[in-house]
């Protein structure tokens, strides 16, 4: 399947236990990854991987729980995880219009997607690979114009 092809196909996925299931309607904004520390302390791992929409591209199918902090930004970030299995699903939080994060590992084909860019490398452990082919920025890129 070519990348356009594979772009306008809904996107499924869920969480490892299976109570959430959600689908996203194309097409991702953005996808990166981002190594920021409440990534990592988030997943467990060295980055994430996420997939950038507008709320409304999202229909969720179950009750995700949330957590809620004080972002990079000063701004709130809700993560949203199923309840039962602890599975990330998404992130959301004041941010300028009304986007949300899905963590691209939760796709049943995380295929479907390829990452753009490298955010918050200033937090990489030294441990983790990122692809270096891709353009990586200390904090966030710069706003699109
Ligand atoms: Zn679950
Ligand atoms: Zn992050």
């Amino acid at each position: 399947m070519t990348g356009e092809a594979m772009a306008s196909q809904p996107m499924e996925g869920g969480c490892l236990c299976g109570d959430i299931r959600y689908t996203i309607t194309p097409p991702a904004l953005f996808v990166s990854q981002c190594c920021c520390r409440d990534c990592q302390k988030a997943t467990g791992t060295g980055h994430t991987t996420i997939i950038g929409i507008h709320k409304s591209q999202l229909a969720m199918d179950g009750t995700p729980a949330t957590y809620t902090n004080t972002g990079d930004t000063g701004g709130r970030v809700t993560r949203h995880f199923c309840g039962r299995c602890g599975g990330r699903l998404y992130t959301s939080g004041d941010l300028p219009g009304d986007y949300i994060m899905v963590q691209a590992g939760s796709l049943d084909d995380p295929g479907q997607v390829s990452p753009q860019d490298v955010i918050y490398v200033k937090d990489k452990p030294h441990w983790d690979k990122v692809d270096n082919t891709l353009p990586q920025y200390a904090e966030l890129p710069p706003p699109p114009v």
